[in-house]
């Protein structure tokens, strides 16, 4: 298929684009380069520079490219800035979707494949969960993935396009090629290993009294590979609506910390500060719809093979992609 890729010079976009040209797609990566990288481009897809933020730029992407499908990652990512700075977070995130939407339907395409996220339910009624719980996002990043979920709905079901919305949980881990360097870094796992690699002291963890095992907050890790291959097997025609996307495990941070510690060797020091704005106390998925809808069969679920394959990428990666 040909594939127009929203936000390929991204983290998650990147190893999604690296994906699609594997299983032989035609890509065409839109990215403004404004947070990623021009490197973390698979040199395979097409390259056009572009914000969504602008509607011409879009429009005439598709219009020029024409592509089967539109795979949109493009967004501001982090919950702790979109609690302090609000307004860009709708701007791009909102804003941008609303233009590629309508882009979408002057230019007739099809299918859209959305990067949403668990964030979008808040603080969840029960756990693990499906999608069925209702969406009731506590931060504005979850807030503005919510409404582009509206905004799609709306459009796909009266342009009838095809869209999908995948939720996801805590995306990590690395290929040979791509992995994660946000600049500046606010995950959780890029900045452990960041201590281990000398670039920082010790990890601050947010927040040890939460109700959960140890006091502080429980994700689930998915390998960033096994995400991606979620977006390829959403493209079959026919496949719509959300599907969550994790591994079913839950892992506190001090968890995480010690899987790092295994993996690097190395002590990681850590300072327990006050909780971060906006941080839900456990997200766990329940990924039964995927994988019985999608055919979706995550490979990596194991978090040392997950922090594993990020630490080899940080390793040989050192100062993570070097041109913006
Ligand atoms: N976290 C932390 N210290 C950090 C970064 C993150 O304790 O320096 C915690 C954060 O509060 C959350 C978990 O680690 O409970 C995962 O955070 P991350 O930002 O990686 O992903 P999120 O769940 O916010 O999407």
């Amino acid at each position: 298929m040909k594939v127009l890729v929203a936000g390929g010079a991204g983290y998650i976009g990147s190893v999604t684009t690296e994906m699609l040209c594997d299983a032989g797609h035609d890509v065409v990566v839109f990215d403004n380069l404004e947070r990623g990288y021009r490197e973390a481009i698979d040199p395979r897809a097409k390259f056009l520079q572009g914000d969504l933020r602008c509607k011409e730029n879009i429009k005439s992407a598709l219009l020029i490219e024409r592509p089967e499908a539109v795979i949109h990652f493009a967004a501001y990512i982090e919950v702790g800035e979109s609690m302090k700075e609000p307004m860009p977070f709708f701007e791009n995130n909102v804003s941008g979707s609303l233009n590629l939407m309508s882009a979408m339907v002057e230019s007739g395409c099809k299918k859209l494949i959305f990067s949403s996220t668990c964030a979008t339910y808040g603080t969840p009624e029960r756990m693990p969960m499906d999608e069925t719980l209702p969406q009731l996002p506590e931060s504005v990043y979850g807030e503005s993935k919510y409404l582009c979920e509206h905004i799609f709905k709306w459009g796909g079901d009266i342009h009838d396009i095809e869209c999908v919305f995948l939720r996801y949980f805590n995306a990590c881990g690395a290929t040979d090629k791509y992995g994660e360097a946000h600049n500046p870094e606010s995950h959780l796992i890029p900045l452990i290993l960041q201590v281990a690699q000398g670039k920082r002291e010790k990890i601050f963890i947010f927040g040890d009294d939460y109700e959960t095992r140890d006091g502080t907050c429980v994700r689930d890790y998915i390998h960033i590979k096994d995400l991606a291959q979620a977006h390829i097997l959403a493209l079959k025609p026919g496949v719509q609506g959300s599907f969550n996307l994790g591994n079913g495990d839950g892992y506190t941070v001090k968890d995480v910390i010690e899987v790092c510690r295994e993996v690097t060797g190395h002590p990681i020091p850590t300072e327990l500060e006050p909780r971060r704005a906006g941080d839900c106390t456990a997200l766990v998925a329940d990924a039964t719809k995927a994988k019985t809808e999608l055919g979706w069969n995550p490979q990596f679920a194991d978090l040392k093979t997950i922090v594993q394959s990020a630490w080899d990428w940080h390793q040989s990666h050192p100062n993570g992609y070097t041109t913006s």
